[in-house]
């Protein structure tokens, strides 16, 4: 019997027992895949409580390094997972998407708790974006606020599995497309987002052409 079966084995190949300990017949995606989800190292940054709770999960307790998770990188050219642990505030997005545009593919986000996915209790808030995925693609999404300890290592397995199931054949990184930046928000009075600006611009156009017609009818009116 394969001792591990979630390894690097390819399921359906039958090797004799006493091979078993040093031979692997596998496929190259499944020892790309094998290498990279052993090997996940997340950004080392946190954004509010649930950072709390993160710290925790690498700490001697919870121990994400038991999945390869040990080194959390300080710079993002080192990374692959960004972990979005926390309230994202309008001031906060523009370094995010920052520092996500700066990691190399292949690269993955998770978003931790209520404040990341979608706002949390701060939603409505006139200084939180309602959601981390509003301007960079979420892997995996986890519930809670805050998520525990054991619900990160949830989420931190479910992107193992998602991982898993990559093939070389279509990941975007090895694509003939270059992968476009994203366009990093920019906070003036309020938040902008550069992908928004024609849409703005049209916005504008039309409420000038509406004010400008207000203003001949009352002219009309006045002569
Ligand atoms: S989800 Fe809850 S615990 Fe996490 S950052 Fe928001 S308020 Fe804090």
């Amino acid at each position: 019997m394969n001792p591990n079966p979630d390894g690097l084995q390819s399921p359906g190949y039958k090797i004799s027992p006493e091979l078993n300990a040093n031979v692997s017949i596998t496929t190259l995606d499944r020892i790309y895949n094998w290498s990279r989800r052993n090997s996940l190292w997340p950004m080392m940054f946190g954004l509010a409580c649930c950072a709390i709770e993160m710290i925790c999960t690498a700490a001697s307790r919870y121990d994400f390094s038991r999945f390869g998770m040990e080194v959390m990188r300080a710079s993002p050219r080192q990374a692959d997972v960004m972990i979005v642990s926390g309230t994202v505030t309008k001031k906060m997005i523009p370094q995010i998407v920052r520092l996500y545009n700066q990691m190399a593919e292949p690269k993955y986000v998770i978003a931790m708790g209520a404040c990341a996915s979608g706002g949390g209790p701060f939603k409505e808030g006139y200084n939180v974006v309602s959601g981390v995925d509003k301007f960079i693609p979420v892997d995996v999404y986890i519930p809670g606020c805050p998520p525990t300890p054991q619900a990160l290592l949830n989420g931190l397995i479910a992107l193992q599995h998602k991982v898993d199931g990559e093939s070389l054949r279509n990941v975007r990184w090895y694509g003939k497309e270059a992968i476009p930046a994203i366009p990093v928000p920019v906070l003036g009075p309020d938040l902008m987002d550069p992908r928004l600006y024609a849409h703005i611009r049209e916005y504008e156009q039309q409420q000038a052409a509406q004010a400008d017609g207000v203003a001949q009818d009352e002219a009309q009116e006045g002569a």
